[in-house]
């Protein structure tokens, strides 16, 4: 295989050498059941325990408050339907409209079975309006859920801030912290939050492992019904080796945040730059002030994201472009549309994000490949009528 410069983090990581370390015994010798009664089984339930002391340490929370599930997708879900089986007489769910299809499409699903959806907006550099969410809270709301950091733009919102607010209103809080756990510092004791979820494979661990980490005393259903795994609230056989590896990636992203945050961001940063200065007519989409350290997303006018992803594979470059091509149909993405991004610069986003492994020289590469790919993509552009 051709070298890669993976540039695509936000949709999955690679899993740190230390990570498959840690978990590769319990994959092969050490693969006792948790629950059983002998010492083979019970030095597996002892490895669990110590991975969810590592969570909740990067979450600076107790570990009796980590629920382990198979993915982020999960963790939104059980948040999302686990609080509305306790409250049944409140019919409504307050959130945003940029929020990830593991909440949205949720969310929309419930619609169909009569629960009313409230979606916040936001501006044009992706900011929310608190004002108005503080509108949309009634007697009638369940849950708020609203994302720590968006995986599009890397627009950071003020979660702490939004608890408060919605918690004052006596009402359960949920974020989806997927993007944001580990890259930027987190503190639930300190907060109002009520559940959060996280997910493995966007911090250095594999597909496949979740968190949903719930407050103690928060009350919420189980739908995986079975034994008696996590404590009882969420039934089968644990993913042994994969929460292990989660417990490792957080141990890892707790020591290393600081330095290697920095070292991304200024790697972003030189990115943003060589390619704002070198390409003509793009501009970076979000909130540039409030954004995770690893995320650039910007619009290149005229020309379609698509294209540039297909170019830019030829040279093994992985990025993603906010739009999805659904049936043939390119439709731009759901947060740049939020956003009022127009029409010709949405369909053009590219977002490039980027982790610890990245280099310095895979910059250089990238903001190299991307001029020509540019200008030869305008040249054919029906949008260009004449380009000076
Ligand atoms: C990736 C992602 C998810 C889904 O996580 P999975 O583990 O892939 O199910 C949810 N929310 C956000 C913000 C994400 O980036």
């Amino acid at each position: 295989m051709q070298n890669i410069i993976y540039m695509d983090n936000n949709a999955t990581t690679c899993v740190a050498e230390e990570v498959i370390e840690e978990m590769m015994p319990y994959l092969s010798e050490k693969y006792g059941n948790p629950s059983s009664m002998h010492t083979f089984g019970g030095q597996v339930g002892k490895k669990l325990a110590q991975a969810r002391e590592r969570v909740a340490a990067l979450l600076g929370c107790e570990p009796d408050e980590i629920l382990f599930t198979s993915c982020g997708t999960e963790s939104d879900n059980t948040a999302i339907k686990g609080t509305l089986a306790m409250y049944p007489n409140r019919r409504k769910i307050v959130t945003t409209r940029v929020e990830h299809p593991a909440v949205l499409t949720t969310c929309r699903d419930l619609e169909r079975h009569g629960y009313s959806i409230s979606e916040v907006s936001v501006d044009r550099q992706g900011k929310l309006d608190l004002d108005e969410l503080g509108f949309r809270l009634d007697d009638n709301t369940a849950i708020v859920s609203v994302m720590w950091a968006n995986n599009e733009t890397g627009t950071i919102f003020p979660v702490e801030e939004i608890a408060d607010l919605v918690k004052a209103r006596g009402i359960v809080f949920h974020t989806d912290a997927v993007q944001a756990v580990g890259k930027i510092p987190i503190n639930l004791k300190e907060s109002s939050i009520d559940l959060l979820s996280l997910s493995g494979h966007k911090l250095h661990a594999p597909k496949g492992v979740g968190v949903l980490y719930v407050r103690r005393g928060t009350r919420l259903g189980t739908f995986m019904h079975g034994g008696h795994q996590e404590s009882g609230r969420r039934g089968g056989t644990e993913n042994v080796p994969g929460i292990i590896a989660m417990g490792k990636a957080c141990e890892r992203a707790l020591q290393n945040m600081t330095e290697e945050n920095s070292r991304v961001k200024a790697l972003r940063d030189k990115l943003e730059k060589g390619i704002l200065a070198s390409c003509p007519d793009c501009f970076v989409n979000g909130d540039t002030h409030n954004r995770l350290p690893n995320t650039s997303n910007i619009s290149f006018e005229y020309i379609e994201g698509e294209s540039i992803l297909m170019l830019l594979d030829q040279f093994g470059i992985c990025a993603s472009s906010g739009s999805a091509c659904t049936s043939g149909s390119l439709e731009p993405s759901h947060v740049l549309r939020a956003m009022g991004v127009p029409f010709t610069a949405a369909h053009g986003s590219i977002r490039y994000s980027l982790s610890r492994y990245n280099t310095d020289q895979e910059i250089d590469v990238v903001v190299e490949k991307m001029v020509p790919i540019v200008n030869r993509l305008r040249e054919l552009s029906p949008f260009v009528k004449t380009s000076p």
